[in-house]
């Protein structure tokens, strides 16, 4: 049950800090897409987040958004963030995490994961050995597998 179980919680990405990544341990944060830093299959981020974006990349942490999403929804909007980015990531499963800490060169022990999703985000993210930050999805699911997932996630939650 633990690899289900986020180590932190927020209700959206903007309310984490600098300090909350840091205490963490992390340097490199692997960003989720969809009702994360936008709502769902969106190329507009939710508001505040590019501020958030710029702020953190200050403060000296590697970012990178890790989607299993496809490229056309990702790569516009990953390049319009100016940030790196791992499509089709296959989240829960460690290749697409693998791939994102090679691009930046930090290990799991170095890395935290933000995502609203429990199945793909929290389980990916506890399964590749990062820390993990589970926030509130921004706005319904459009997609029928995800509904399906959120009805199990309600008893986790
Ligand atoms: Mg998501």
């Amino acid at each position: 049950m633990s690899l289900l179980k986020a180590d932190y919680r927020f209700e959206k990405i903007t309310d984490i800090t600098a300090a909350d990544l840091k205490s963490a341990g992390a340097k490199l944060v692997l960003l989720d897409a969809d009702n994360t830093l936008s709502l769902h299959g969106s190329q507009e981020p939710a508001c505040g987040v590019p501020e958030w974006i710029e702020e953190i990349k200050k403060e000296g942490f590697s970012l990178v958004i890790i989607s299993n999403n496809s490229k056309s929804r990702i790569k516009p909007f990953a390049e319009k963030l100016g940030l790196p980015f791992v499509f089709k990531s296959a989240k829960p499963l460690p290749k697409g995490f693998k791939k994102a800490s090679e691009k930046s060169g930090f290990g799991p022990g170095e890395t935290a994961v933000i995502g609203d999703q429990i199945f793909t985000d929290v389980l990916g993210g506890k399964i590749f050995g990062a820390k993990v930050f589970l926030t509130e999805p921004l706005g319904p699911e459009t997609d029928f597998f995800i509904k399906i997932k959120r009805k199990f996630e309600k008893f986790i939650r």
